[in-house]
């Protein structure tokens, strides 16, 4: 029996990654759910799933909480704060963390999970993005267990060879992530400066959050995704390649030396990479319907458009770059996505905000954590103030 915690219970992965376990209770039980506003769904979660604990992030919701839980008549403690975050990632109780929260915030808690030595579920691709370097020294240094759960990451993860990380990587020539191209992969540029969050949000293949939907359609979700891919197979961006295959079938693929090139299949659904996650190196049902390649009939494939999506450039420059610019361009563009989804920028203003948030600063290479937090608020605040003027 393993038990879990899950940073970021009540969102789109957190809610994949329950339903692989309710479908296993003879292997897997549930130490803590973290949530941040959806107190009813992390209370019933919480109830469900006999959580140990459950994590908010104030004290009014906390209580809030408890009541809710008590209604239910759970027995789920409830604790708050940043602390708590990571003291459920970090308890010797727990053997497993999905790290699920979204963005920024993600950081903390996946490393603590990292600090002591779990097998940790990275979902939360920011924080690579972000502090690549010291989260993976402390990877190493700590013998954590990290497996990728984005799913492209985990594609590449079940495409490479068993001694990939023994250090030998002459047999690869690329790795090659694959990219649904979005709801606007079709439309025309001025019909994309004129798009709402909700047609951003509405993603053709995968239902997600809407921070990585926005991503999605913007593309700066495969910009990231090139970043968490550089740290997480420990390769260069020349290394990296984006294919746009707006059916989502082929989740990445692996080109080696010999002309062979491996892909992973299988139907858009997280819950597979979620599974293999949870499993490693085993294999568990996890839900997801058989893939009719039959009925499928036609895979298409085709280069991105980065005159059409500048943030998947801006995003391969800033990794090019190297040091803090990564995070800055994670929290600029943190900043432009809640304007976008608030209706305070339009949908193109976001890679402007980016690239002059990026154009605002003088790079260099954070030896600390304090150091990367610092370079994130102070982009931050450049891109709040960016926009404060309007300048899109
Ligand atoms: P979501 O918005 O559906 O859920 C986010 C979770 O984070 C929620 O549980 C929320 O309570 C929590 N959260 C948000 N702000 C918080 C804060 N300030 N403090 C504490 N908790 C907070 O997002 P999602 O789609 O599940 O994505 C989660 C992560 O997984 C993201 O980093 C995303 O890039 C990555 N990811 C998601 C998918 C997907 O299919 N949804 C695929 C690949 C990678
Ligand atoms: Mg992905």
């Amino acid at each position: 029996m393993h038990s879990v915690t899950i940073l970021g219970a009540t969102g789109s992965i957190g809610v994949s990654t329950l339903d692989v376990i309710s479908q296993h209770p003879e292997k897997y039980s549930i130490f803590a759910l973290t949530g941040c506003r959806q107190l009813e769904k992390l209370a019933q979660q919480s109830v469900q799933h006999s959580a140990k604990f459950a994590v908010v992030t104030d004290e009014l919701s906390a209580k809030k909480l408890s009541i809710l839980i008590q209604e239910l008549k759970g027995s789920t403690e409830v604790i708050f704060g940043k602390d708590a975050l990571s003291e459920v990632a970090r308890s010797n109780q727990v053997d497993i963390v999905m790290a699920a929260i979204v963005g920024a915030e993600g950081l903390l808690p996946t490393l603590s999970a990292v600090e002591s030595g779990k097998k940790v579920l990275l979902a939360n691709k920011e924080s690579l993005v972000m502090a690549g370097s010291i989260f993976m020294a402390a990877v190493k240094q700590n013998g954590a267990t990290l497996l990728p759960i984005d799913s492209e990451h985990n594609a590449i993860f079940q495409c490479l060879p068993q001694d990939y990380s023994d250090g030998d990587r002459s047999s690869i020539k690329k790795l090659i992530l694959s990219a649904s191209g979005g709801p606007f992969r079709t439309w025309d540029t001025a019909k994309i400066a004129m798009a709402t969050p909700a047609q951003a949000c509405a993603h053709p293949n995968w239902s997600m959050g809407n921070k990585i939907s926005v991503d999605s359609a913007s593309m700066m979700n495969k910009g990231l995704e090139c970043i968490e891919a550089k740290w997480l197979f420990d390769t260069s961006m020349d290394r990296i390649d984006v294919l746009i295959h707006p059916q989502s079938i082929v989740h990445s693929l692996v080109q080696y030396v010999d002309g062979s090139v491996m892909a992973q299949l299988g139907n858009p659904d997280m819950r597979t990479p979620i599974a293999y996650g949870l499993a490693w190196p085993k294999r568990l049902p996890s839900g997801v319907a058989d893939l009719n390649l039959s009925e499928i009939a036609q895979l298409s494939f085709e280069p991105p458009d980065i005159e059409k999506f500048p943030c998947l450039q801006i995003a391969y420059d800033a990794a090019k770059e190297g040091g803090d610019a990564p995070a800055i361009l994670n929290a600029a563009n943190e900043i432009a996505v809640e304007a976008f989804l608030d209706g305070r920028i339009g949908f193109t203003a976001i890679p402007k905000v980016v690239e002059k948030t990026l154009d605002s600063f003088d790079f260099y290479e954070p030896q600390s954590l304090a150091a990367v937090q610092d370079s994130d608020s102070r982009a931050r605040a450049a891109a709040r103030s960016l926009i404060k003027r309007l300048e899109f």
